[in-house]
């Protein structure tokens, strides 16, 4: 499905040179009259966004539904090929973040913003619910430590429930206590990232595919961006420096490269590097439920949150398919240039499903020997690696960095689709009044 989706999509498809028509024609980019000393056309505009996923897409919108004029730059061919179509597709309550950090407080402002538009908008979602489950005596304290956190951060509705309780609202499902969470949902991140799209586009958002952002400097004490068309970095070998085809000079940037905030930030040439957080990946990975025309659950079943994941647990799509995962695999980094270009590794071995059974039968025991097909993968932009306690969305104006116009998004992991419009919103009116 997801291979279906993303060509679908391919059919969008613009590059630089197309962008910079329909930028002069606009006036859009106002060409300063120099080039570099190399000869680099240099080409002033007003908001750059970098990266066309669910996260800048959203920033797109809000910035252009305030009168900016933005052009988003994508590496890829088409929006939403990272990690934005490669997520579990739940809309997060915010019940694991700590009170107050942006991720409790983004969660939930966010979840409420996308309820909405997608009502409003017709976006298929469905508010399911989600069942959190203790299956050892050991993980009821957690199970309420969690209730308690989540009532802190201002998630409604939460309910404990006993075991054979939730045995009743779900008789596939075996666990001693369940944390019920009514306002937790799903939703088709394709149809809200089109959706999003489509209103940037019609009030005036410019999209260029297939172009890349390859660093920048400062000038002024403001960033500007060198741009290549991403065909011609296809073939780099790492052993020349990169040479941009243009320079574009925003007054605004927001850097929403995903996987490749950070390293994509360290080629900002002035940016201080004490400000660029080091980047960890851990690979998810998703399998599916076959042998079974019979959807198992209702609601979103979840284990307790473990090491670097909130635990392998039951997805339900909207067409009804159900889904286990994510596990977390760690992953080393890979070049700059290559995860410019999502060069990463997304396979499913069929091997790894023998992890997943004993991880799902402590909850779901019924679940039969090979019934689980490989699915797919993503991969989570972390900021703490393996055995580290969890970071904080970091969200990087010229208070934290001095540099005027730019914010960096580092570590945008989950529950970054559900906070994606709350992301929007708090960068528009903290960092951008526009
Ligand atoms: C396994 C997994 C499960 C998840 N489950 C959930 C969930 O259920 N609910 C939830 O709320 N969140 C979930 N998340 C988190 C959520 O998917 C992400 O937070 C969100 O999709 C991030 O969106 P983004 O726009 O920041 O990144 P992306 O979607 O990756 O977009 C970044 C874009 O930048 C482009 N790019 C990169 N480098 C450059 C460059 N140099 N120049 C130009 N373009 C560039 C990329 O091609 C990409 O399109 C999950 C994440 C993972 C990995």
């Amino acid at each position: 499905m997801l291979k279906s989706k993303i060509q679908s999509l391919e059919r969008i498809s613009s590059s630089l040179s197309v962008v910079f028509k329909i930028l002069k024609s606009r006036n859009i980019a106002t060409t300063t009259g120099s080039s570099s000393s190399n000869g680099v056309p240099k080409e002033k505009v007003d908001c750059v966004v970098i990266g066309a996923g669910v996260v800048g897409l959203a920033v797109a919108r809000e910035l252009t539904l305030k009168g900016r004029e933005v052009l988003v730059l994508e590496s890829a061919s088409t929006f939403g090929t990272g990690i934005s179509s490669r997520n579990s597709e739940v809309i997060h309550a915010g019940i694991y973040y700590p009170p107050n950090s942006l991720k409790a407080i983004l969660c939930v402002r966010g979840r409420e913003l996308l309820y909405k538009y997608c009502s409003e908008h017709n976006i298929p979602h469905n508010q399911i619910g989600k069942l959190i489950v203790a299956t050892g005596s050991s993980e009821i304290p957690k199970l309420h430590n969690l209730m308690n956190n989540g009532i802190k951060n201002g998630v409604g509705g939460l309910v404990m429930m006993e075991g054979s309780d939730a045995t009743r609202m779900e008789p596939e499902l075996r666990c001693l206590k369940a944390l019920l969470s009514p306002v937790s949902g799903i939703v088709d991140t394709h149809s809200l990232m089109l959706s999003l799209l489509g209103e940037a586009e019609n009030h005036g958002t410019t999209f260029s595919y297939n172009t890349t952002v390859i660093g920048g400097h400062i000038e002024e004490n403001r960033l500007s961006l060198h741009i290549s068309e991403t065909k011609h970095l296809e073939n780099w070998n790492g052993k020349f420096p990169l040479q941009p085809e243009m320079v574009l000079i925003p007054k605004l940037v927001v850097n929403s490269a995903g996987l490749s905030a950070p390293v994509l930030a360290k080629r900002f040439d002035g940016l201080r590097s004490a400000v660029i957080p080091p980047a960890y990946y851990a690979r998810g990975c998703y399998f599916t439920l076959s042998n079974t025309t019979i959807c198992p659950f209702k609601h979103l079943i979840y284990p307790l949150p473990e090491d670097g994941g909130i635990g392998v647990h039951v997805t339900l799509d909207l067409n009804g398919q159900v889904k286990f995962g994510p596990n977390v695999e760690w992953i080393d980094g890979i070049d700059d240039v290559s995860s410019f270009l999502n060069k990463f590794d997304y396979s499913v071995c069929t091997n790894r499903a023998k992890l997943f059974y004993p991880l799902i039968r402590k909850y779901y025991p019924n679940l039969k020997d090979g019934s689980l097909d490989p699915g797919y993968a993503g991969i989570r932009p972390k900021l703490s690696g393996p055995r580290q306690s969890p970071v904080d969305f970091v969200i990087q104006g010229e208070d934290i960095h001095g540099i005027t116009g730019l914010v960096n998004l580092f570590g945008i992991e989950s529950p970054g689709l559900t906070s994606s419009m709350g992301v929007a919103e708090h960068i528009a009116t903290r960092f951008f009044r526009c």
